[in-house]
């Protein structure tokens, strides 16, 4: 029964709903379609090659807090700017674990560790790899997000047991340097090119309401779904505004545009988990429900996003079982 539900997926991927070379133009064109037509065509082809009553669920544990020479005006984590957030020394190989089986016993399925650095020293890498063989004994998916990787790095990673990497392209091309100044868009793509090479899966996506236009939001998810493979991950994150940073006074997202980012996402690439990120805190339930409509099928589970706030357990639990959504086996 698998196996043939495995073949109709892939021969209607085989019909077209796959594909790497979309324009700027056909995804702005998808972008202003009316409401309806694009949930529409969204939800279908999340039936497609979902269950569309099943989420995924991942929790994110910030391994190394704060104190990143990195620029990203989005990040409370930046040693840049004044945030309250204080540096803090790589986790004990303990903590992490005892985390992890926490995360599972609350139904997750991923446990994604954070490092804020520009990129992993080797001998962080050493720590790290110890904690994906820990996380994986623990029968977890295990993923890490800890800068940007040289090819052996990656490698090193990979023999650990490392399931997926998480790097955001965070924005169009056009308007990351907006965004970003101490690390270029092709640096991010070298790091992406890296992971997919050592055979780990790609988490990659971008935040919305950084001040963007809506031609730089069809720019951010043309390139995503020109990579190939698509991202295995792709987590659509609302800027969750915080004091210190340069975007704190940025104005909040536009809940129908976020859904429309999510539909848009789900569309371009279909057969790829679309994760609803950060900034989910200050989504009401129905602005969530819209998203799991629009092809969300993925979201990070636990009180904190590595320094920001996220809904707490309960609210999550309740809101799944309003909506009859079950959490995704692995
Ligand atoms: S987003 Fe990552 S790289 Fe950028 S400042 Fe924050 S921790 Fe550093």
């Amino acid at each position: 029964m698998l196996a043939l539900a495995h073949a109709a997926r892939d021969s209607a991927a085989m019909d077209g709903d796959l594909r790497h070379d979309w324009t700027r133009g056909e995804v702005a064109t998808l972008f202003a379609l009316s409401f309806n037509d694009l949930l529409f065509q969204a939800q279908s082809l999340h039936r497609k090659y979902f269950n569309p009553g099943e989420v995924q669920i991942s929790t994110l544990l910030s391994i190394k807090t704060g104190g990143c020479p990195e620029d990203c005006a989005y990040c409370p984590q930046s040693a840049r700017y004044d945030t309250g957030v204080k540096a803090e020394k790589l986790m004990a190989l303990d903590s992490v674990l005892k985390e992890a089986e926490a995360a599972k016993a609350r139904g997750a399925s991923r446990f994604c560790m954070g490092a804020a650095w520009r990129e992993p020293k080797d001998r962080d890498l050493d720590a790290v790899c110890g904690m994906v063989e820990g996380v994986k004994k623990l029968g977890l998916e295990t993923c890490a997000t800890l800068g940007m990787l040289t090819g052996d790095q990656a490698r090193r990673l990979k023999n650990a047991g490392l399931d997926f990497y998480n790097h955001n392209l965070d924005s169009s091309p056009d308007f990351y340097g907006d965004i970003i100044t101490t690390r270029t868009y092709e640096e991010r793509l070298e790091t992406l090119a890296h992971v997919r090479s050592a055979g780990i899966h790609v988490c990659c996506g971008g935040i919305i309401g950084m001040g963007e236009s809506e031609d730089d939001r069809a720019g951010l998810i043309a390139t995503l779904a020109c990579l190939d493979p698509h991202p295995e991950s792709v987590p659509i994150n609302a800027l969750v505004r915080v004091a210190g940073t340069p975007l704190a006074e940025e104005p909040p997202v536009d809940a129908i545009d976020f859904v429309r980012t999510i539909a848009v996402a789900r569309i371009t690439m279909p057969k790829s988990m679309v994760r609803l990120s950060a900034g989910r805190e200050e989504m009401s339930d129905e602005t969530q429900a819209l998203c799991f409509l629009a092809g969300a099928n993925s979201i990070f589970y636990g009180p904190k996003l590595l320094t920001t706030p996220n809904p707490d357990s309960d609210r999550d639990q309740t809101l799944m079982a309003r909506l009859g959504l079950k959490p995704m086996a692995l």
